[in-house]
């Protein structure tokens, strides 16, 4: 390929993962990147934690510049050139450079130009306090605002971004009203692991507020007033608008780019667009989900950057390239003292893939029990009910999140069963794990449900379980009289053996739903009642689960109190 020109469009993850692999495999070629910002190769995944002051100095947000990538990789960086057509059929794009318009032509054109911040159709969405969080520039912008005294903080959209701004927001002291037009902060999140979530941010002392759209933005005195759908109004000194992406492509798409109904360029899986020598990766694409099969954008910073180094790979590699994997979309969010990960599929992806799932929930410890310090993993699992192959997998907790979602994510590549997790080696000592790991545990816990030798009940079958099931809550009495089931009957997982003729009545011949508060000692008492001939199910996770899945619920729906 020597002496071939490759232009690429973009100078962030994908396009500069491009740029730096095509070097590597081609020390002849000429290789250009047009970037429309003033940054090449900045963090924007950094860009919260700068307005939340843990990265103190913009400089740090700025990995390379133009001339350490002339130095390093013999890269031409042209800053400030925005890409305005695309003539595929002479094999050039027009540019609009500080000095007028260029026409540059290429080889291999590499589009990877990314989103941009979506804005619904709000009235007033264009007050001077509606600011995004896209570039090196916005965040500096949010910080001088806070800087300059900005006390109140509107975050429209609690997504990834949206709960990373806020969190930053309110580390530099600013009041935090966090809106989210969808029934549950962060979305992707289940809903039983999205109440954590929330319920930590209130704990922090941000106003969220769920299943709200906000329907108009208008001044008063040069602050914004946002109205929401539900008639109330919160006034802000700067509203971070994070309600999704949508992709920079307009410009590809009139060239001729195919692109699906979002404007997400489709690619093969090699980059290789509609169109001769054009190729296209990162945020700006369609992806097939890797579990569901579903076409959506997966905009993260792995998968573009992966994918950079692998459109290289086919556009100069010698030989077939590795083929792009189909992500499986893996996330990870901090937000106060907890994180919550995920990876696969959830609920709603399986429902309209139309594939059948099995879900688990657990809440082991993070390390030995015995070892000081250890805090509790709220974690579910999502399975094909007949094969146990994982299909999601979903953690918030304190510590030790990340670690069992990257095995799950590394066991789902893997397109191992949940079964199969009670085969893995995972390393242990009492300050980092359990013997028996949470990731252990979910393959002990698929393999009791996929041979019968446990039968679930879900946070979803409530009103079964209150209404055609005998309801047995094997907790402690002190546990019992913190908040159950109004028709539950307590009789400790320790008494049940002798009160066994006790439950037989009390049941009637019903089916029982035994729960506990974390699903383990329901599964003891689940195994005697199955001995003794009855029909039993256990409460997937407990009441730690159905409190969660009950949310604002709960309270309306548990009484306190003893009842034996
Ligand atoms: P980008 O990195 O967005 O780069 C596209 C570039 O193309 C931009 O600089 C743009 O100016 C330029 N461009 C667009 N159109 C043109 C044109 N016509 N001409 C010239 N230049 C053009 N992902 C994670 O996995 N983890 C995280 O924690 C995380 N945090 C994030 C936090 C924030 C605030 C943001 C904004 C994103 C975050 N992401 C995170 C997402 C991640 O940054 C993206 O997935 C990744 O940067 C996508 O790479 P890309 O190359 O496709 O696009």
């Amino acid at each position: 390929m020597s002496g071939h020109k490759y232009v690429i469009v973009g100078g962030v993850a994908g396009g500069m993962s491009a740029a730096a692999r095509l070097r590597r495999l081609d020390e002849q070629c000429e290789i250009i990147v047009l970037e429309q910002g003033p940054a090449v190769s900045f963090a924007s995944c950094g860009l919260p934690y700068f307005v939340g002051g843990e990265i103190e100095d913009e400089a740090e947000l700025l990995v390379q510049t133009p001339q350490s990538l002339r130095d390093a990789l013999n890269i031409d960086v042209r800053l400030h050139h925005r890409v305005v057509e695309l003539d595929a059929a002479a094999h050039l794009v027009k540019v609009v450079t500080p000095n007028g318009q260029q026409d540059i032509s290429y080889d291999q054109l590499i589009l990877s130009p990314g989103t941009v911040a979506a804005r619904p159709p709000i009235d007033g969405l264009d007050h001077p306090s509606v600011h995004t969080l896209r570039t090196v520039a916005d965040a500096s912008v949010v910080r001088e605002l806070v800087t300059a005294g900005a006390k109140h903080a509107v975050v429209l959209g609690a997504g990834f971004i949206g709960l990373e701004a806020a969190e930053g927001l309110h580390l530099r002291g600013v009041d935090v009203t966090l809106l989210e037009a969808a029934p549950h902060v962060l979305p992707p999140l289940e809903v039983e692991m999205a109440w954590l979530v929330g319920q930590e941010l209130r704990r922090l002392g941000m106003d969220v507020r769920e299943g709200v759209a906000v329907t108009a933005i208008t001044d008063d005195q040069g602050r914004a007033v946002v109205h929401l759908a539900d008639g109330q109004t919160v006034v802000a000194d700067l509203v971070l608008l994070s309600a999704g992406t949508v992709p920079a492509s307009a410009v590809f798409k009139a060239g001729g780019v195919a692109c699906n109904d979002r404007g997400a360029i489709i690619v093969d899986d090699q980059g290789h667009t509609n169109l001769i020598d054009v190729w296209a990766v990162g945020d700006v694409t369609v992806s097939r989900d890797a579990v569901t099969g579903a076409l959506r954008p997966v905009p993260l910073a792995g998968p573009a950057q992966r994918a950079g180094r692998l459109v290289a790979d086919a556009i100069a590699g010698s030989g077939r390239a590795r083929p792009f994997p189909e992500p499986l979309a893996t996330a990870i969010v901090r937000v106060g003292d907890l994180t919550a990960a995920m990876t696969g599929a959830n609920r709603m992806g399986l429902d309209a893939a139309g594939m059948p799932f099995t879900t688990l929930h657990l809440h082991p410890l993070n390390h030995a029990g015995y070892f000081p310090g250890g805090s509790q993993i709220h974690l579910m699992v999502h399975i094909d009910p007949v094969t146990g192959r994982l299909l999601g997998a979903q953690a918030v907790g304190k510590a030790g999140v990340d670690k069992r979602i990257d095995v799950l994510a590394t066991a789902l590549r893997a397109g191992l069963a949940a079964q199969d997790l009670i085969d893995l080696d995972l390393c242990y000592s009492p300050p980092y794990g359990s013997a028996k790991d949470a990731v252990t545990m979910v393959g002990f816990l698929a393999d009791n449900v996929l041979t019968g030798q446990t039968a679930l009940w879900q946070p979803d079958e409530v009103d079964w379980a209150r209404q055609q099931a005998f309801v047995l809550d094997v907790r402690t009495p002190a546990e019992f009289a913190t908040g159950h089931l109004p028709e539950a009957v307590n009789i400790a997982h320790t008494q049940v053996r002798a009160r066994l003729d006790e439950v037989i009545a009390l049941a009637g011949g019903r089916p029982i739903a035994v729960m506990c508060q974390s699903g383990v000692r329901s599964y003891l008492a689940h195994r005697i009642l199955v001995a003794a001939g009855l029909t039993s199910r256990t409460l997937s996770g407990g009441m730690l689960t159905l409190r969660a899945w009950l949310g604002g619920q709960a309270d309306a729906v548990l009484v306190k109190g003893d009842k034996q």
